[in-house]
Parts: structure tokens; C-alpha cells; sequence
């Protein structure tokens, strides 16, 4: 049979729907293509935390899917994704105390668990935190991180087991429709690949070829950055993630080193048309390079919580385009204008964390079926309006970057 649905984009969203569609038999009919080795993109620059705490049922189950996901894949498919179960502090001063309140209260509920803990017990887990820079932490057992290229390999290598094929070297140029419904892709060498559905997971470039069939996206490619210091003794491979929710700011273990990463008051964004299909080497704003201005600005606060950074070097950094949305949800969806056209981008610095979710939305809707969460929201018409170009729209998807929690 011909391969009718096609995926755009082997990052971690096109893997995952390829893995879903593979696990509901529809393998043989799915064709990915990218013009970049598999997750070359935004999947392998981030930094892998998978968590499932969340105030929004919708996206607390996208996440639960990826949970899910990883435990099929070692089960049954003996694929190890680099998965390190080491649950998540988050800790604040007492100005936090209600949000974090309601967060246990609302994980409680949807059967995620979480509980309070004392300064004696975050020292024993996390011996780098200053106990004078926080009053209160929950804990959160079930809060994850994982190597995000060994996720999306181990979702393609699954993929194609089960069917599913792989084209590299392969430029789509644009989408072609007819009479309102999809017809397929035309590859930059003029070549046309037919397809009855067409997944747009072209991740920071989706814009680029949902713009011009009138179907413009509301999400731009805000940098999103993390520095890992050098190894010191006080960090253990088995120390849990640790969320300074007030000062907005998270770190995690990295093989004896701390990966922490910081949400900027004035994030870089770029403009979608100049991002190089190759991000080696990307710059997002040549006078900060390596957003060391950043990291100056948020140096106080986070000496306050982990005063050895003022002596441990940095070893690393590491930096990339995600896709905010101004309203903070993905779009996940199928586009209402052009029958057979689906969307599945706008991540929010959530993609490894939604992917199996993403991906069993996107098969549910390919299969006509009613989907498992409400995806209303997350609808990729909801903004026709918006030139997603404009300085200004840029402007309020780094805003939204910027002022985004951690739950
Ligand atoms: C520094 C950083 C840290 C992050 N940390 C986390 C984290 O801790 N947890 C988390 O959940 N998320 C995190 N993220 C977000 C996560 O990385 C992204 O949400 C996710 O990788 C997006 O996946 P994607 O498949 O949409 O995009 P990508 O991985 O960028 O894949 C898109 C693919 O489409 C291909 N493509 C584009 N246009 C075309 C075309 N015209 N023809 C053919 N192929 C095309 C590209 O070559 C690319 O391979 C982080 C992101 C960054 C940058």
C-alpha cells in the first residue's frame, strides 16, 4: 500500500507520531522525511526533563503519555532512553507557599505524587542548596529527565520496526493542497510526494511552510539556554531536579557536574526566515553570544540558592530555538481550512516532556477518533490574525518565555 500520511520533521514530535501511528498497526503507511539527520534540531540541544507536574489536565496528560511511553520502550521494545528516575524538588520562599499549595493539591488529584518536605530532607537530597535561600519545598517522586536524542531514536527505531520509513536528504519546499484538501509535499528538487495527510513537524520552521498556505501559526523561536559547570563532589548522579520556582530558575545532576538553566527577563528571539536550516553554530544575538548577559543578571538570585557557583567553573553551554506560543499552549491539531493538514509544533520548552502525548493526538485525529484530552486549546487555527513574523508578535513569545512557571 502507497504511504499516505507523511511526517515532516524527525525531531522528537515526528518520531513520536511515527512510534504512535506504529503502535496502532499503522506503521506501513507513515513516511518521515527531513532534510537534517533525525533530531538533529531542537530535540538534542535540550535538557531532558520530562515532568508531569503541571496546573493543566490537558498538558499533565500529554506528559503522562511520554511516562508511559518510555516504560514500553524498555519493557518491551529494550530501548533505554537514558532515564533517570530522580523525582523534582521545588522549592521558594513563602511568597510561594499558595501557588505550591494548589499544585500538590492539584496533582493529588489527578493521582501524581507529591508532598511536603523539610529543609533537613532537601539538604540530604541536594547538599548545594543554600537552606537559608528557600522556607518551603514539595517533592514530586515521579518527575523524570532522560537523554532527549536516545528518546527520539529509540521512538524511531520503534517506528520503523513496526513499518514505519525514514527519508533523509529531503527538502520540503512547500505543501500542496487541492479543491481543500492536502495532496502532498513538493521537495525543493521539484520532486512530489503524494500523501492523504501531512504532518507539519517541521518544529522552528513550521511557520515557514504553514505561513504561505494562509495558515499562519502563532509561535516564534525564542533561544532557550542552559550552562553545565565543571564536576565537583557535592553533585550525585542521583539527586533529583530542583525547580527555585521564585527566581525561575531549575538544575539537575550531569554526570557529577549541575546543568542548570534560568528563564531570562528578555529572552533572544529570532526571526523564523534567518534561522539556518543547520543550527551548528546559531547565534541568537551576536552581542551575547553565549547569553552570559543573562547569566550575569540572574547571578544574585541564584548565588543566593547555590553560593558555589561563585566557584565552580562552567563547562558548557548549550542553546536553542524553542517554540513559545504567547498563550503558553502547543499547537496540536488538525488545520480546519485544508481537510488531510495537522500540526504538531509550538512547545513552549516542553517538546520531550508532550512528545508521546502529541503523538497519540495527532494518531487520534488521523484516525478520526475522539481524542483523549481536551485539545481545544491547543488548536492550530486559533490565531489566523497574528503575522507570526511581525516584531512585535516576536516580541510576545519571548514575553511569554520570560514569564512563564515552572508548573
Ligand atoms: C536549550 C533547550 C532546552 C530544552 N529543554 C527541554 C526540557 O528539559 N524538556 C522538554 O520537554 N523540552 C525541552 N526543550 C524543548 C524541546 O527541545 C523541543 O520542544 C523539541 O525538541 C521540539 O521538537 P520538534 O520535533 O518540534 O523540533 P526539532 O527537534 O527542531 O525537529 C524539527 C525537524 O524538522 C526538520 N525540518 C524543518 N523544516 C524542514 C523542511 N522544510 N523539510 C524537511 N525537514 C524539515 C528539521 O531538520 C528538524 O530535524 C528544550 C529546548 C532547548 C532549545
Amino acid at each position: 500500500m502507497q504511504r499516505d500520511i507523511l511526517i515532516i520533521g524527525c525531531g522528537i514530535f515526528g518520531a513520536a507520531i511515527a512510534w504512535t501511528m506504529g503502535r496502532r498497526g499503522l506503521g506501513h503507511r507513515v513516511l518521515i522525511v527531513d532534510r537534517q539527520p533525525p533530531a538533529s534540531g531542537a530535540t538534542s540541544r535540550a535538557a531532558g526533563l520530562v515532568t508531569q507536574v503541571r496546573s493543566d489536565p490537558t498538558l499533565q496528560s500529554l506528559a503522562g503519555e511520554t511516562l508511559a511511553a518510555m516504560d514500553v520502550l524498555k519493557g518491551h521494545f529494550g530501548e533505554d532512553v537514558g532515564c533517570h528516575h530522580a523525582g523534582a524538588l521545588h522549592v521558594g520562599p513563602l511568597t510561594q507557599q499558595e501557588a505550591l499549595t494548589s499544585m500538590l493539591a492539584v496533582c493529588t488529584a489527578a493521582g501524581i505524587p507529591g508532598q511536603w518536605q523539610d529543609k533537613a530532607q532537601v539538604l540530604a537530597q541536594s547538599p548545594w542548596l543554600n537552606p537559608e535561600a528557600f522556607d518551603i519545598a514539595a517533592f514530586f517522586p515521579g518527575e523524570c529527565f532522560v537523554d532527549p536524542y536516545l528518546l527520539a531514536s529509540a521512538y524511531l527505531r520503534g517506528a520503523r520496526q513496526m513499518g514505519a520509513r525514514l527519508q533523509l536528504d529531503t527538502r520540503v519546499a512547500h505543501i500542496t493542497h487541492h479543491a481543500g484538501a492536502v495532496t502532498g509535499v513538493a521537495l525543493e528538487d521539484g520532486t512530489v510526494l503524494p500523501a492523504r495527510k501531512v504532518v507539519n513537524a517541521a518544529g522552528a520552521w513550521s511557520n515557514l511552510l504553514s505561513f504561505e498556505l494562509g495558515l499562519p501559526l502563532p509561535m516564534a523561536p525564542v533561544r532557550s539556554q542552559y550552562w553545565i559547570t565543571e564536576r565537583s563532589p557535592e553533585f550525585s548522579p542521583g539527586d533529583p531536579i530542583v525547580f527555585m520556582t521564585d527566581i525561575r530558575a531549575y538544575a539537575r545532576p550531569e554526570v557529577g557536574a549541575l546543568l542548570f538553566g534560568i528563564r531570562e527577563n528578555a529572552p533572544a528571539v529570532a526571526a523564523p526566515r534567518e534561522l539556518p536550516e543547520n543550527l551548528q553554530g546559531f547565534v541568537f544575538d551576536a552581542a551575547d553570544p553565549d547569553g552570559w548577559g543573562n547569566l550575569a543578571e540572574a547571578f544574585e538570585p541564584l548565588s543566593r540558592y547555590f553560593p558555589a557557583i561563585e566557584r565552580i567553573g562552567i563547562a558548557h553551554y548549550i542553546t536553542g530555538p524553542s517554540n513559545y506560543t504567547p498563550d503558553g499552549q502547543p499547537i496540536v491539531g488538525a488545520c480546519a481550512a485544508i481537510e488531510g493538514l495537522l500540526v504538531a509544533t509550538g512547545c513552549n520548552g516542553s517538546g520531550i516532556t508532550y512528545s508521546a502525548g502529541v503523538g497519540r493526538l495527532i494518531t487520534e485525529l488521523i484516525c478520526g477518533e475522539t481524542p483523549f484530552v481536551d485539545a481545544s486549546r491547543l488548536d492550530p487555527s486559533r490565531a489566523l490574525q497574528v503575522d507570526p513574523f511581525s516584531p512585535a508578535f516576536l516580541q510576545s513569545c519571548a514575553h511569554a518565555r520570560a514569564t512563564k512557571s515552572t508548573g
